[in-house]
């Protein structure tokens, strides 16, 4: 499979267990938000998932490979806007890509190439030589999802991508993770807002680490 399997992860601080036995599946094309309230267990799941922590138990495959048994393989398969944006405000948009696509080692004639096929994805090739500090919001956040595509991966995590964002800026970002679902992208996006689930495909609901609910998303729009 091309896309995200978890299986029956679970992880503990100490005595707090954070996720408990948690099994998901996003197939390829696939849109789905995972709704939790704060203290769900969100951010251990995309620290586990990203290998900022390991997880004693559990399996996570990304594009088909072992995160625990092939790590780079599936990192390589992964791309990722964290909840914290990550970028050099005085640095231009592509400055900026460039400089996380030494980083990862992506071969330098491919960059530009590569940069501004990434930036025309999410609309923003007209602001490639403009400076990130002269963006706004909606757009340093675009750039964030054009740099988590350079490499090119199968599955694409997005850690509450709309945080602080008005709500013309959110609906372009939903739109263009539609678009990239589309495209045959695996998306995972998590969110505490249950306005935000509307727009996916599948929902997945986190409390107190465990999968409450996983099905379509037009299940609980009625309750939502
Ligand atoms: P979310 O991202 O959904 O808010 P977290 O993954 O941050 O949830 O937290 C899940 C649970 O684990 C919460 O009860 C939280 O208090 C607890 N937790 C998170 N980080 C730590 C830590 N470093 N030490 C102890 N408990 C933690
Ligand atoms: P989206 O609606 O997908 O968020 P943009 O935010 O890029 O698209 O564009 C918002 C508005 O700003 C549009 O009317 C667009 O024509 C205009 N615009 C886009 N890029 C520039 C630019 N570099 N300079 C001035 N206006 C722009």
């Amino acid at each position: 499979t091309g896309g995200l399997s978890v299986r029956d992860l679970s992880f503990h601080y100490g005595q707090k267990c954070a996720l408990d036995a948690v099994s998901l599946d996003v197939a390829p094309g696939r849109f789905c938000a995972l709704l939790g309230p704060n203290g769900a267990g969100k951010s251990t799941l995309v620290s586990l998932l990203t290998r900022l922590l390991v997880a004693p138990e559990g399996d996570i495959h990304i594009a088909g490979h072992d995160l625990r048994t092939a790590p780079r393989k599936a990192l390589a398969a992964l791309g990722v806007v964290f909840q914290q944006p990550t970028l050099d405000l005085n640095l231009t948009v592509r400055q900026n890509l460039g400089y996380f696509a030494a980083l990862h080692g992506l071969p330098r004639g491919e960059v530009p190439g590569r940069i501004d096929a990434a930036l025309g994805r999410l609309d923003m090739r007209a602001r490639a030589d403009e400076k990130a500090r002269a963006l706004n919001g909606g757009h340093r956040r675009r750039m964030e999802l054009a740099r988590a595509l350079l490499h090119e991966p199968k599955v694409l995590l997005l850690d509450e991508p709309t945080v602080g964002l008005d709500a013309a800026a959110r609906a372009a970002i939903t739109a263009h993770v539609h678009d990239l679902a589309e495209q045959g992208l695996c998306v995972l996006w998590t969110t505490h807002l249950t306005d935000e689930v509307r727009d996916s495909d599948a929902l997945l609901v986190l409390h107190r680490g465990q999968i409450l609910h996983a099905g379509i998303t037009g299940e609980i729009r009625g309750d939502a």
